[in-house]
């Protein structure tokens, strides 16, 4: 199970609609117990894909900051998250490493991936990024202008929906449930 605490939660949302309609993206930092990853932290990962708005590539430098952070921090990189500012919810045969690797950067490469391509790992190797690392996915909601209960509420957002799945095999994934840990913020 992820462990995603609310305010982090609200975070990426945050961060989800101020990218609109680029994809955004980041880094979940915290750590494993057993089968349950607790999410402490999260470290930015600017999108600088040249086509942002089905793709997301991060800079290298990106990768190496979040992962000296947690491990200055005493955490490590639990997993990359994107958006799909259209959708679905789920991993993209790109995402799943199905598809062969997109168009390089100029220099180095981030982590990287997109609605279509792949993530990748820092030295843009063809096995994508780190086995172990979770893939998270999140899908705006369409914005809220509640009317149905008569007083015409506007709500500032309606919400993400949000998927996390870990790798299995080659090219296999399986979904993870999320949650909040018991001492999160409501
Ligand atoms: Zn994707």
């Amino acid at each position: 199970m992820l462990l995603l605490p609310a305010i982090l939660w609200r975070e990426i949302e945050e961060r989800t609609r101020s990218a609109l309609p680029l994809e955004a993206c980041g880094f979940l930092i915290g750590r494993r117990r057993g089968e349950e990853f607790e999410v402490a932290a999260l470290a930015p990962g600017r999108n600088v894909a040249r086509e942002a708005r089905t793709h997301f590539e991060i800079d290298a430098l990106d990768v190496l900051a979040a992962e000296d952070g947690a491990r200055d921090a005493g955490l490590e990189v639990l997993g990359v998250w994107h958006s799909h500012p259209r959708g679905p919810l789920s991993p993209s045969a790109a995402d799943r490493g199905l598809e062969p690797a997109g168009r390089g950067g100029p220099g180095g490469t981030g982590a990287r991936g997109d609605s279509r391509g792949k993530v990748k790992n820092r030295q843009g190797t063809a096995a994508g990024a780190p086995s172990q690392w979770l893939t998270v996915i999140v899908v705006p909601e369409g914005t809220c202008e509640s009317e149905s209960d008569g007083r015409g509420t506007r709500e500032g957002s309606a919400g993400i929906r949000l998927g996390c799945w870990r790798r299995v095999g080659a090219h296999g994934f399986e979904p993870l449930s999320v949650g909040q840990p018991c001492q999160s913020r409501r």
